[in-house]
């Protein structure tokens, strides 16, 4: 959907909140925190900004962000129980709505020391994540985005996730069309100038397979390897991406 200028700005809005729940998060991630902490952590940030939660409630998620550790791909859930260790991987997907328009955006964070496997699988989904972002230009088609995010997984060995995919978003955090991060076999719809969306590749040092637990939302790699996921909300302007969540 091609939004006006007056959406757009507060698109950008809902986007610097979405930034400051990840830089303030990122900032408290440490060994001995545990993931209801950090949920804490966002929720300060969304008052702060006087902005709403679009995670909360979504379907009955309880809480305001998303925090999916070591082999938890996304919509992992933040409790008291889930303490990080030096190590791990945590990513969190936070989100936010200003003035009805909403931001989404997901990091991946090292706790203290982690591997050399595991250091490189983040630094590869977030290079794919921008390798994606490099095809959002005003008339070449939507799903060479996902082609550059598998491109750059596949080059380096690592899986992509294809159960899960990005979005268009506005109104709704959620909105058609999907964003896959891989090439569906079809160029698909072509980019417009003043279109937004969400980006976020999901790659693993294993399988593409997942699995959701019991709890209804963890959603995990079938095989137990680690997953990372990166995501941005980026409008296509006249003079290319511009990324709202940075
Ligand atoms: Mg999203």
């Amino acid at each position: 959907m091609v939004r006006t200028p007056k959406e757009l700005e507060s698109m950008r809005k809902a986007g610097k909140v979405v930034a400051a729940i990840l830089a303030e998060t990122r900032e408290a991630v440490r060994p001995g925190v545990t993931t209801l902490d950090l949920d804490r952590v966002a929720r300060e940030v969304i008052l702060r900004f006087g902005a709403r939660s679009n995670f909360l409630g979504y379907n009955g998620f309880p809480a305001v962000i998303c925090t999916s550790k070591n082999s938890t791909i996304v919509h992992g859930i933040p409790g008291d129980a889930v303490r990080l260790e030096e190590g791990d991987l945590i990513s969190i997907d936070a989100g936010a709505i200003v003035e009805g328009y909403h931001g989404d955006a997901a990091i991946t964070v090292g706790v203290g020391t982690i591997s050399k496997a595991a250091a490189r699988l983040v630094q590869v989904t977030e290079e794919s994540l921008y390798a994606g972002i490099d095809q959002m230009v005003a008339g070449n088609h939507l799903h060479e985005i996902g082609r550059a995010v598998e491109a750059v997984a596949k080059r380096a060995g690592l899986g992509v996730i294809r159960d899960y995919v990005g979005h268009g978003i506005g109104t709704e955090m959620h909105e058609p069309p999907n964003v896959p991060n891989f090439w569906p076999g079809r160029p698909g719809p072509v980019l417009r100038v003043n279109e937004v969306y969400a980006v976020e590749p999901m790659l693993t040092l294993g399988g593409e397979e997942t699995a959701v637990l019991s709890d209804g939302w963890s959603v995990v790699t079938a095989d137990g390897t680690w997953a990372a996921h990166f995501e941005h909300t980026i409008a296509i302007t006249e003079d290319g991406p511009e990324i709202f969540t940075k």
